[in-house]
């Protein structure tokens, strides 16, 4: 399967066989128990991922395809599910560090991931030091005896930073560190992390992969079997797996990807350009706009660049409050990735706490709206937007 092209990969799920037959879709084995003729053959499914299903919360049928399909995705030998991305997140960190060890982590990354990070620190000696993503030479400047891991995303919130991941990865791998990258905003559809020299890619699946915002989950794909095995057992042992009717929904997403990234992207494409034409805004943040810092390397790493856009509105905070509540068909919510538009305002919801100055440090304007590009027609979005902009 790994010579055909991602977009036939992506469709074809390998689906059990039966006597002298296969279903086409991957059923829904709603199992948590299996039972074994042979108690030789339980003890030895207990031990690892890949020697039959005996209990769900080590290995689901159903679940497992979710799995290979996103390994073959990824370019990677096997992946574990969990049951949200933070799930895969803390599965990998605790999985790969303990107290004493120190970690490289990009800036930008993920909220939750940086609060697990602060967390680990705070209550288990783990340190944790943050560099821009700007020049490779970063790591080495951060480098201790002590660091273990390198933490990196594709694309970045809140500016769609797009990190040069070969010489990053390089340069951790020089330094012997365990490399990580969360492909959430990329999907493997854009990027494929572990054929840059990354160790584990991981995925918020509740955004692009499931993409109908209506599951949680998680995933994490690996280089190496060794790599799977460790943090399989951590993944099992905390019960982070997911349930697996999410795993099928999931799986039904998948399937879709390849069409809806290229959606996603068209739509950006259009927004992001008439938003830079726009009198009331500021700045576009999108990779594919020649005015983005990293237009050049998201050029070279990406197939395309992506759905998620960031803009400034000139008259700041209150603009961007104002302009949240005047979308109709777009939608105001937290989470992204979905088929349909959903608009963020960070400085009056997610982010309300911060003031003006804490809002800056963390990259974020005062009048900065976030959009979840769905794949909806892209001249009704505008349409709707540009009845919300500010005259
Ligand atoms: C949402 C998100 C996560 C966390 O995933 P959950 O499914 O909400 O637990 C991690 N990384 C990125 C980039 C995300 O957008």
């Amino acid at each position: 399967m790994t010579s055909t092209r991602p977009e036939t990969r992506a469709v074809h799920i390998t689906t059990p066989t039966l006597p002298n037959s296969r279903p086409i879709s991957v059923p829904l084995y709603q199992a948590s128990n299996f039972a074994f003729d042979d108690p030789d053959a339980l003890a030895t499914a207990l031990d690892s991922p890949d020697t039959g299903f005996v209990y769900s919360r080590y290995a689901n049928p159903t679940t497992r395809a979710l799995e290979n399909t996103v390994a073959a995705l990824e370019n990677g030998v096997a992946a574990v599910s969990t049951a949200s991305g933070m799930g895969a997140i803390n599965s990998a960190l605790l999985a790969l560090l303990r107290t004493g060890d120190h970690v490289i982590a990009q800036r930008c990354i993920y909220g939750g991931a940086f609060a697990s990070l602060n967390d680990l620190a705070a209550r288990f000696g783990i340190e944790v030091t943050y560099i821009p993503g700007d020049n490779p030479a970063e790591i080495e400047k951060a480098l201790r005896p002590n660091t273990r891991l390198l933490y990196l995303e594709t694309i970045a919130n809140p500016v769609t930073r797009v990190i040069n991941l070969p010489t990053f990865l390089a340069a951790g791998k020089a330094a012997n560190l365990t490399t990580l990258v969360d492909n959430t905003f990329a999907t493997p559809m854009l990027c494929q992390p572990l054929t840059h020299g990354a160790d584990i890619v991981l995925h918020s699946a509740t955004k692009y992969l499931g993409g109908h915002s209506d599951i949680t989950g998680g995933i994490l794909a690996f280089a190496t079997e060794e790599m799977h095995h460790k943090v399989w057992h951590y993944s099992m042992e905390l019960g982070a797996t997911p349930d697996p009717f999410a795993a099928w929904l999931t799986i039904r997403g998948i399937q879709t990807l390849p069409i809806r990234m290229r959606q996603h992207c068209a739509n950006a494409t259009l927004l992001a350009t008439r938003l830079a034409e726009h009198p009331a805004v500021a700045a576009v943040h999108w990779p594919g706009l020649a005015s983005h810092p990293d237009h050049q390397t998201a050029k070279e790493l990406l197939t395309d660049f992506g759905g998620m856009i960031a803009f400034e509105l000139s008259d700041g905070r209150e603009a961007g409050h104002t302009f949240t509540k005047g979308v109709r068909l777009v939608q105001l919510a937290a989470s992204l990735g979905g088929v349909e538009t959903t608009v963020l305002h960070p400085a009056s919801t997610s982010h309300r706490q911060l003031n003006e100055e804490e809002l800056a440090a963390a990259g974020i304007g005062a009048g900065m709206v976030r959009l979840s590009v769905g794949i909806e027609h892209p001249e009704d979005l505008w349409t709707d937007i540009a009845q919300a902009l500010p005259a």
